[in-house]
């Protein structure tokens, strides 16, 4: 990782860098901070001709060789110091939600717009509406692309930034051509190498955030690390991690709920943590104590399905989702725990 002196190299400083790596086989991928630019060696970056030829630049302060599996995603990268900001909200600072249908109607818009409503009126920051979705069963319904169109109508009408899951390649560009905020990649999709590098190529050099969930089998915190790796490796660090429950279930669960994962996660990385508890336990019921555990644990988010009308949804909807009513005091609750974290523990 090369930090230059500045917050970022100039045009000719690039060339020059580049021309460096370049005859010793490697490349260098620009990062983008808030603060500043950090750049990567892309390569092997053990020869030490290559490293000295670099750091005699006058106008490089240092190389850091980050002995770890994952040089961008590490605890340790400059990209550690940079914040995420959606909605409002900075990720690590104050408690950012995600809520809204698991899957938007695209027979009844109505109710996912009154949903919107409901989400920004209870406090949440950013909505979520599925459009394309992964089904267990091929016969049961799989999303519909007109659903994008109620997805963005509602954001625009709410002022939220807008969450769907892309699943295959050429959703990338259909989401980001409408304005999608948020991609999500989904559990399912989580070691699909091939998604997270086209999702980290196309979010290069745009403010758009990955909201990458934890696949069912995911076992080591270093393998969940190293799927965001792909997708920061383009440029773009605005990614989160979402833990949602794993493989097996927890007798009764819907999944084995893995929310205590978040201060292993937060010990090898500087990424948000935004915890799902609504595919972790899978009954609405126990939504919000999954919840609240979820910030006790030091979670930076949620992201919580939620319907005006669970009876009426679609999808995951009628079993997991809570109302607006209920986020509304999920999220009161979870402030609080949220600010004594910051206060006490943290402080
Ligand atoms: C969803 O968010 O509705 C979803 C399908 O999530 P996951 O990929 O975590 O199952
Ligand atoms: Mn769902």
């Amino acid at each position: 990782m090369i930090l230059p002196k500045s917050s970022r190299l100039t045009p000719a400083q690039l060339e020059e860098v580049t021309a460096i790596l370049q005859a010793f086989g490697c490349r260098v991928q620009p990062i983008v901070g808030e603060v500043r630019t950090i750049y990567a060696i892309v390569g092997d970056e053990r020869d030490e001709l290559m490293i000295n030829r670099i750091e005699g630049l006058d106008y490089i302060e240092r190389i850091d060789r980050i002995q770890s599996p994952f040089k961008l995603m590490d605890r340790r990268s400059d990209l550690a110091t940079g914040h995420l900001r959606i909605g409002g909200v900075t990720l690590g600072e104050d408690l950012f939600v995600i809520a809204g249908q698991c899957t938007i109607d695209p027979k009844h818009p109505e109710y996912f717009l009154e949903t919107a409503q409901g989400v920004k009126a209870a406090g949440a920051h950013a909505l979520r509406g599925g459009v394309w979705k992964p089904r267990t069963n091929p016969y049961s319904f799989q999303g519909d692309s007109r659903s994008l169109a109620v997805l963005v109508e509602a954001g625009r009408a709410t002022g939220l930034p807008v969450v769907t899951e892309v699943m295959e390649p050429e959703h990338i560009s259909i989401a980001l051509d409408a304005g999608v905020d948020v991609l999500q990649i989904g559990a399912r999709n989580a070691l699909n190498y091939s998604l997270l590098r086209q999702v980290g190529r196309a979010i290069a050099g745009r403010p758009t955030a990955v909201l990458l969930k934890r696949s069912l089998h995911m076992g080591p915190v270093a393998e969940f690390i190293a799927a965001a790796e792909y997708i920061v490796n383009f440029g773009n660090p605005n990614v989160m991690l979402c833990p949602r429950g794993t493989a097996p279930t927890l007798d009764g669960y819907r999944n084995y709920p893995d929310e205590s994962i978040t201060p292993l996660i937060k010990e090898r990385t500087w990424a948000a943590v935004v915890v799902d508890p609504s595919h972790s336990v899978g009954k609405a019921a126990y939504v919000p104590a999954c919840a609240l555990a979820a910030v006790a644990y030091g979670a930076d988010g949620l992201c919580i399905e939620t319907h005006v009308s669970p009876s009426h949804g679609i999808g995951d909807d009628p079993k997991q989702s809570i109302t607006p009513t209920v986020l509304a005091d999920v999220i009161r609750q979870a402030r609080i725990i949220h600010d004594l974290r910051r206060t006490t523990v943290n402080s």
